[in-house]
């Protein structure tokens, strides 16, 4: 059985102070859970300020992004083991947004699974078409470049650990969620890839997350379907109420 996984990536929402706010709303309202991992992305300024609010709550912590190298000559970015003393556990790696506006290619995708694992960061890696792929019926082809790119090199024991994302990018801040159906295809081509790629028993652990569009109403539905174990959630999971009935899609 796989756990599901239900990630909040607040992008770039929330001050300090807004961030503990959204806490001190979400914590009482998925107290008890225990079925379903949760975990919320701030910004980086926001990581250290959390751990203390989080404590005792069950809810980890997440990066929205990292750097593959440990500390050097590299201005403004951050590597794996400060977002481990900041007090993350996991990474977002390869989100669309940072493949569309900041240049992430499979190869830094790559570079930061790689770096990420050997800091000991669960790596939550993104993979997704554009309408136009899918449209011109490349969707797989897409979901496998970017799979077989972002995950290079590892064994099936590196590989262990990772938690995939897909986020067609269609669906994301746009409202149109992938349908039940279209998600599930999607997922079941990624799982096969998995298992080509590692074998089928790192296939039938991996936790497959849909992300875009998610949202209390559409969550049930996705999530009951057989390859879909959990959700990355953007929008909905700036209000402690929304995203707790994400978490709780199961009662
Ligand atoms: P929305 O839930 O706002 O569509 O964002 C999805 C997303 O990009 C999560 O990483």
């Amino acid at each position: 059985m796989r756990k599901p996984v239900i990630a909040g990536n607040w992008k770039l929402f929330k001050t300090k102070n807004e961030a503990l706010a959204l806490i001190e709303e979400l914590a009482p309202l998925v107290s008890g859970v225990s079925n379903v991992e949760i975990v919320v992305a701030p910004v980086f300024t926001v990581l250290p300020t959390l751990p203390a609010a989080l404590a005792g709550t069950g809810i980890s912590l997440a990066a929205q992004d990292v750097f593959w190298e440990e500390e050097g000559a590299f201005t403004g970015e951050v590597s794996p083991r400060m977002l481990l003393d900041a007090g993350a556990s996991h990474v977002i790696i390869g989100h669309s947004e940072r493949r569309q506006y900041f240049g992430e290619t499979e190869e830094t995708v790559n570079k930061k699974v790689k770096a990420a694992l050997k800091g000991a960061l669960v790596p939550i890696m993104c993979i997704g078409e554009t309408l136009e792929a899918r449209e011109a019926g490349d969707t797989f082809k897409v979901l496998e470049r970017q799979l077989r790119g972002g995950l290079e090199g590892l064994t099936a024991t590196q590989f262990a650990p990772v938690i995939i994302a897909y986020e067609p990018v269609w669906a994301i801040g746009t409202g149109k969620v992938a349908s039940d159906d279209q998600a599930q295809e999607a997922h079941a081509f990624i799982r096969s890839v998995i298992a080509e790629m590692f074998g089928k028993p790192a296939a039938e652990k991996v936790r497959i997350l849909y992300g875009g569009s998610v949202k209390p109403e559409n969550a049930k539905g996705l999530m009951s379907r057989p390859d879909i174990d959990g959700a990355l959630v953007g929008g909905a999971s700036l209000k402690g109420s929304s995203f707790a009935s994400i978490v709780r899609y199961g009662e």
